[in-house]
């Protein structure tokens, strides 16, 4: 199991990827500090991958397209993202993902409904879909503790 590859959301890892060209760094865990030095993860940044620059607007998923806070449709970037993110995946046998919560990308179970308010509803991103598609099981940042049962049990 240990030489398996996982995706990580790379805002994660504490690269400068996210909208407002910050990150969401979460290095200092210990689990997370073990996948680096095993080598195992691969940071994708759908929204990147799709073609957005760093920063960008905001985004939001309503009625199934992506919006971003200057009311241009962006989901054509999205989806391009998401399909660069799954082709990833394939090529590395990827089973298992860590992505960043509340994304309209890398978001799994919840997302904002769009009124850029930071109300959340139950959804997922654009990325985490294609990706639940072709099988692959998605945790958020918050979860570490189930990933790491999973891989290291
Ligand atoms: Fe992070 Fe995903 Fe947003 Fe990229 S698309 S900044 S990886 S949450």
């Amino acid at each position: 199991m240990k030489s398996q590859k996982i995706l990580i959301s790379s805002c994660l890892l504490g690269n400068n990827v996210k909208y407002d060209g910050t990150h969401n760094s979460v290095i200092e865990n210990l689990f997370i500090e073990k996948l680096i030095k095993l080598d195992m993860l691969i940071a994708i940044c759908p929204e990147v991958d799709g073609g957005l620059p760093t920063p960008r607007p905001k985004a939001e998923i309503f009625n199934k397209k992506v919006i971003n806070i200057e009311k241009i449709d962006v989901t054509k970037q999205f989806l391009s993202g998401a399909k660069k993110t799954c082709e990833i995946a394939k090529k590395n046998s990827v089973k298992i993902a860590i992505l960043k919560s509340k994304s309209p990308s890398c978001g799994k179970d919840f997302i904002y409904d769009g009124s850029f308010t930071k109300t959340l509803i139950n959804g997922d991103g654009i990325a985490v879909e294609a990706l639940k598609k072709i099988g692959i099981q998605i945790f958020s940042e918050k979860e570490l503790d189930q990933v790491e049962k999973l891989i290291f049990k």
